[in-house]
């Protein structure tokens, strides 16, 4: 046994396994089927390519994300630092160390992830598809691409949510509808426009009961915008049509000063991204050893949350540290993604919760009914506590944990009492500053 360990897929969760599964003295490689994106940043960094479609939408990267990226790739971090990408605190009184998100496209990301395993030396085969894996006896030896077998003592599936190995080889414990469908654009800001303020770290999101819309600040004066609908709410579907989207947008004052004339130019169209779902997969007890499904192959969010990246890289320390030293790599690689599964599974459970919470409010809200009885149910809404930070430091650092994916949960008995005995606050100040009305919008989309 040779310990050759192949990660098949160079998304976030592929290439950051490499690199800390290669680090941990493991001979690596990677294969994926899209060709290698640009050497250089600024190309690589608005690179969008077909085996990613999410490279089209905005990413946020949690204070998780950056936690781990400075105590396990800290030279990744750095180097992030050096090309744009920047560093945007959760502004808050009450916000305790590490609630700092990194603004950065998703494309720079991987660049630098990419730009580190070739520093190592680390091969990255692009263009080559993995069709399946070669087994003996129960336990992994290599894996087939179109041409040729290739040795392999651990494979490490990385192939995101549509992966054909994980079909295979995991069994789904959950798979639940994300009620959502996202409206995307890319922005750039001219040169010399300062940064105009996010309000919770490097995005401003604005809830508006039946749609939300949010603005993500990324690196180097880039920007994005997504406007998401409910998958039936046929009324926004014309969000979709760039001069609706345009329309739309105008209505939000929070994002005025990125839009305003002569501040920024689209450099994409509007993107649609429909189907998401939340999905939370288990290894199949009779997989073969050595197979290992990480990253979105094993467990799905939804984006609104913004915790893939965070929840990737976290599973690629898990292996790393458990392979780490092994006589028994597949056993140690059976054992780590049993470890995986339990720590992603309070992840999961939340977002599917704050999902279920949500779409039944934007439900209710479409449909003219009673909203009274469903607020009062609801799982406290994060970003709103964030809004509460100069009445209760406490609840806001809460808040801000939970966010930044440092706590797994915000309701606690006492959280929900001091969130009761703020909610006059904030639904006062919800009121002097109301998100546009369903009216405004659909007036906006038919171009009235
Ligand atoms: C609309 C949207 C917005 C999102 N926003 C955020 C956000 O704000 N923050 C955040 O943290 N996360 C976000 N995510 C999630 C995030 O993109 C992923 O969770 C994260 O990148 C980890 O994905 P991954 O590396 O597991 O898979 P992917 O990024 O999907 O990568 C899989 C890779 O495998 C390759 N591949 C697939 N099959 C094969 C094969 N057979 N052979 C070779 N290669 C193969 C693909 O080409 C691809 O490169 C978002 C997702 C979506 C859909």
């Amino acid at each position: 046994m040779s310990d050759r360990t192949t990660v098949v897929g160079a998304g976030i969760a592929g290439l950051s396994a490499a690199l800390l599964l290669s680090r941990a003295g493991l001979p690596t490689e990677v294969y994926e089927r899209d060709p290698a994106a640009p050497d250089d940043p600024a190309p690589a960094a608005a690179h969008t390519r077909p085996g990613t479609p999410q490279s089209r939408h905005p990413h946020i990267f949690l204070g998780l994300f950056r936690r781990q990226l400075r105590e396990h790739l800290p030279d990744v971090h750095d180097e992030l630092l050096r090309h744009g990408a920047e560093e945007v605190a959760l502004e808050s009184p009450g916000a305790g160390p590490d609630q700092v998100m990194i603004a950065a496209r998703r494309g720079l990301v991987e660049w630098a992830l990419s730009r580190a395993l070739d520093r190592d030396g680390v091969p990255r085969r692009h263009g080559v598809t993995v069709r399946a894996l070669e087994v003996a006896d129960g336990t992994v030896c290599g894996l087939r691409t179109d041409d040729a077998v290739h040795p392999a003592d651990l494979v490490v599936d990385a192939c995101g949510s549509r992966s054909q190995l994980a079909r295979r080889y995991t069994a789904t414990v959950a798979d639940v509808e994300c009620g959502k469908v996202y409206n995307s654009r890319f922005y750039q800001l001219a040169e010399g426009v300062p940064r105009p303020p996010t309000r919770y770290g490097s995005v401003s999101i604005v809830d508006g009961l039946g749609f939300g819309a949010a603005l993500f600040s990324h690196d180097n004066g880039a920007f994005s915008v997504d406007i998401g609908r409910l998958p039936e709410d046929e009324e926004l579907k014309d969000l979709r049509d760039t001069a609706s989207f345009e329309r739309v947008l105008a209505l939000f004052p929070d994002f005025e000063p990125w839009l305003r004339p002569g501040a920024a130019t689209p450099v994409s169209e509007v993107v649609p991204m429909a189907g998401l779902r939340n999905v939370l997969r288990t290894l199949s007890p009779d997989a073969p050893r050595g197979y290992v499904p990480l990253g979105d192959a094993l467990c799905v969010t939804d984006p609104t949350f913004g915790r893939g990246a965070s929840l990737a890289l976290a599973q690629a320390v898990i292996l790393a540290r458990a392979l780490t030293g092994t006589g028994d790599l597949p056993g140690a690689a059976v054992r780590a993604t049993r470890e995986t599964e339990a720590w992603l599974r309070p992840w999961f459970e939340d977002v599917v919760a704050q999902d279920t919470a949500r779409t039944t409010l934007w439900r209710a809200a479409v449909a003219h009914q009673p909203l009274e009885g469903i607020l009062a149910q609801l799982p406290p809404n994060p970003f709103m506590l964030l809004d509460a930070a100069q009445h209760d430091p406490e609840l806001a650092d809460a808040a801000g944990r939970y966010v930044s994916m440092l706590d797994t949960t915000l309701d606690t008995p006492d959280l929900r009492q001091r969130v009761g005995r703020l909610v006059p606050v904030l639904m006062a100040a919800q009121a002097a500053a109301p998100p546009p009305s369903r009216a405004q919008v659909l007036k906006a989309l038919a171009g009235d």
